[in-house]
């Protein structure tokens, strides 16, 4: 039986259900066509104290169960990415929404007014139902400051549409994942749906040296990495908090600690830092005052993507290269006012947001060595104070800087308990993936 074809239309529902407790005859009950089911259950939960998890594999026959669909059964959510020259009424189309209604939206100027920002690569998520109806949009809506919006568009009982996203119906949960290598090695990652950020933080988790381009048929990927949730949905992920990688029978494993609630770095399981990183920091002795990542904006009390951090300085403080590299970009970008970019590898590029000048000779093209001062923080752009915005891309993949550029702190003996404590429950996690069937993990 080919299980991901048969999960595939409830994905959602099993994500909802990952994150209480699972009821797999629920599940069963659910999905339209019958036969067989094999599943396996975890409990993922964040809870400190948490009973050892039991894994049980269930095989049973399930009924068919009597299908009532009302209008509201039968409304489903669609991701798309937005294609290359594509409008939004093409997008819409090509998802068989009406013309009737993606005309009534497109002309609501308050409704299409971030809908026609979405650039190529966005991903748009509309809910419709078999008949083209159109129920629901969501997408992050890009600001060009380093940060992205969620946005949600929900048609009323009366008809009438209503812009929101309550983070209160947002939620964080732990995504446990097997991949067990088979006859496609390359593509082994992708194929198993893993998100392309977890890929970039895998790789970058153990520098490579766990060898994952070299993975061969046998060899096993386990993973535990957080979903944003909203309504159900993915809508964000990150960080990899532990990873386990086995290539010819030699293992490597790696955890993510968080230092705050704005950063954190990977350890190996005797909590030594797992990367060495730059070896300066962009700003001496700032605190990083808002992290990496899906946050709640505590003004507006709306869901943002942070892409970067941010450091909390005065205008006027060195900012200095954290590594070296030439200077790809130097100069004024919308949101980002006086923007710096730094190309350090083929893969690697740093950038810096809202300074308030460049040093002299900071242009594209120039090479800038570690620590050299490229500039002063300051509040250009669309900012409320001065500060650093900070971002890593690592293959064009934004990156937490904490975990994918900077240095790893080390840890100090109450952060060393708190690490024991923490590796200890994700370990736990890892061993009872690791004796789950490669091809039934696979599917979540
Ligand atoms: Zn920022």
């Amino acid at each position: 039986m080919n299980y991901r074809k048969l999960l595939k239309i409830p994905q959602n529902l099993i994500r909802r259900l990952s994150s209480r407790t699972l009821n797999w005859l629920a599940l069963g009950a659910a999905l339209p066509c019958m036969g067989m089911v094999a599943a396996f259950a975890l409990v993922p939960g964040t809870g400190e104290q948490q009973a050892e998890p039991r894994i049980e594999v269930v095989t049973r026959s399930l009924a068919l169960p009597e299908l009532h669909l009302d209008d509201d059964s039968t409304r489903y959510w669609r991701n798309e990415e937005v294609r290359n020259g594509e409008t939004v009424s093409r997008l819409l189309n090509r998802l068989g929404v009406r013309d009737s209604e993606t005309r009534a939206l497109i002309h609501d100027r308050t409704l299409a007014h971030p809908l026609l920002r979405l650039k190529p690569g966005a991903t748009l998520s509309v809910q419709t139902n078999d008949n083209g109806d159109l129920y629901g949009l969501r997408f992050l809506d890009d600001e060009d400051t380093g940060e992205k919006t969620l946005i949600m568009l929900n048609r009323q009982h009366d008809g009438r549409w209503q812009v929101s996203a309550d983070p209160a119906q947002a939620q964080t949960v732990e995504t446990l994942r097997t991949i067990a290598i088979g006859a496609d090695p390359a593509h082994a990652l992708s194929r198993a749906r893993i998100p392309a950020e977890i890929g970039t933080q895998l790789s970058d988790m153990f520098s490579d040296a766990a060898g994952l381009s070299r993975l061969r048929p046998g060899d096993r990927v386990e993973l535990i990495y957080r979903s944003e949730l909203y309504q159900g949905s993915p809508i964000a992920t990150g960080p990899l908090l532990a990873a386990r990688v086995t290539r010819k029978g030699k293992t490597w494993q790696g955890y993510y600690f968080a230092h705050d609630s704005e950063s954190g770095a990977f350890y190996d399981a005797a909590g030594h830092a797992l990367k060495q990183g730059f070896s300066h920091a962009p700003v001496t002795g700032a605190r990083i005052s808002s992290g990496f990542g899906l946050r709640v904006h505590p003004l507006l009390h709306s869901l943002r993507m942070h892409e970067g951090v941010d450091y909390a300085a005065p205008t006027g403080t060195p900012v200095v290269a954290p590594a070296d590299g030439v200077v790809a970009q130097a100069g004024e970008e919308n949101g980002y006012g006086n923007r710096l970019l730094i190309r350090h590898s083929a893969r690697l590029t740093t950038l810096y947001g809202h300074l308030n000048d460049f040093a002299p000779g900071i242009r594209p093209g120039v090479a800038v060595r570690a620590g050299q001062l490229i500039g002063h923080v300051g509040a250009s752009g669309r900012v409320t104070g001065a500060h650093l915005h900070f971002e890593v891309s690592l293959n064009g993949e934004r990156v937490d800087p904490t975990t994918g550029g900077l240095q790893a702190p080390r840890l100090d003996a109450a952060q060393r308990v708190a690490f024991a404590r923490d590796s200890a429950r994700l370990g736990r996690q890892l061993a009872l993936l690791n004796n789950i069937p490669g091809h039934i993990a696979q599917v979540d």
